[in-house]
């Protein structure tokens, strides 16, 4: 096994002596309060062990890292009936356009754009009677953290603002693709955004994916077919339109937020979070994504 905590302590000491770029998210006014040159890390192993570095255990607004866990839930009981309102093909597009939507007929390119994820919320509305509550058991449940919660003063602050995500939801339920009352699905959607995670906190859900389905205690929440599509997705779709770099870069199936977090996986051998909340031009964590590139470079192993 390489000798990760060495690897971690090269990251974090080469971040520290890096220049901070990019900007904290501001258009979700409780994010534009975090203090932006924090730098956590946490890899942990299959076999269980943790290593860490700088501001891991912090909590940190997960945001469109809950796309991932939005689309297990679902897939955790539903079947190819998803891929019908949702498709997975790659979107070259920011997180937040509308543009394919009007010509694609309502349906998303993929469910971790803020349109897919907006049907996945759409779906679970119709599959529990309280989705906010049961979404968050789920959450606790694969990470085995019982604590888990909503930040609601960062959920209310972006329904505030949530004028994009309300465009898009009004123009697929004009094709039909939304079941719900708009205002239900805006609420869920930014409820499971706001969740607030540590790094180390993280790596504990995102081990779902890193063990094809199964929790820590062998019992199976996805089918590997399952697990192997939800990880692709990341792989492809992760990072809007800088997938393809990431890609490139790190070589890992993986997931961003605006809230700097990058949680990815190595298949059977270990899930990492970076969290760090500066923000490149494409709503990446900068500092997040030069930490991964490092961990795979040095370990020399990605899943390719
Ligand atoms: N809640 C954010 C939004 O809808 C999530 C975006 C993200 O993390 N990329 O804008």
């Amino acid at each position: 096994m390489p000798d990760y905590q060495a690897i971690l302590q090269d990251i974090h000491s080469r971040n520290l002596a890096e220049k901070s770029d990019g900007q904290v998210a501001s258009y979700i006014p409780g994010l534009a309060q975090v203090s932006p040159d924090q730098f956590g890390i946490h890899l942990r192993t299959a076999s269980g062990e943790d290593f860490s570095m700088g501001d891991s255990e912090t909590q940190f607004s997960i945001q469109s890292i809950s796309k991932v866990l939005l689309l297990a839930m679902v897939a955790s009981t539903e079947g190819d009936e998803i891929w019908e309102r949702v498709g997975v093909e790659a979107s070259g597009d920011p997180f937040n356009s509308l543009v394919q939507l009007e010509y694609e007929k309502g349906i998303p390119r993929n469910p971790f754009i803020n349109a897919g994820a907006l049907v996945i919320c759409d779906i679970l509305l119709g599959l529990y009677d309280d989705p906010e509550s049961d979404f968050l058991n789920f959450v606790r449940q694969i990470s085995g953290i019982p604590d888990v919660r909503y930040d609601q003063s960062v959920a209310e602050s972006e329904r505030e603002v949530a004028f994009q995500n309300l465009a898009m939801l009004n123009l697929m339920k004009g094709f039909g693709n939304i079941h719900h009352e708009v205002d239900a699905v805006i609420r869920f959607y930014c409820a499971a955004c706001s969740i607030s995670m540590s790094c180390h906190g993280l790596t504990h859900a995102f081990a779902l994916f890193m063990n094809h389905g199964k929790l820590d205690s062998g019992e199976e929440i996805l089918t590997i077919n399952k697990a192997k599509r939800i990880n692709a997705l990341m792989q492809t779709c992760g990072f809007y339109d800088e997938s393809g770099e990431f890609s490139f870069c790190v070589g890992l199936p993986g997931k961003s937020g605006v809230g700097g977090g990058i949680a990815a996986v190595n298949p059977g051998r270990y899930s990492v979070v970076a969290w760090s909340p500066r923000l490149n031009a494409k709503g990446n964590s900068a500092a997040g994504l030069r930490a991964l590139r490092r961990l795979t470079d040095l370990t020399g192993n990605s899943i390719f």
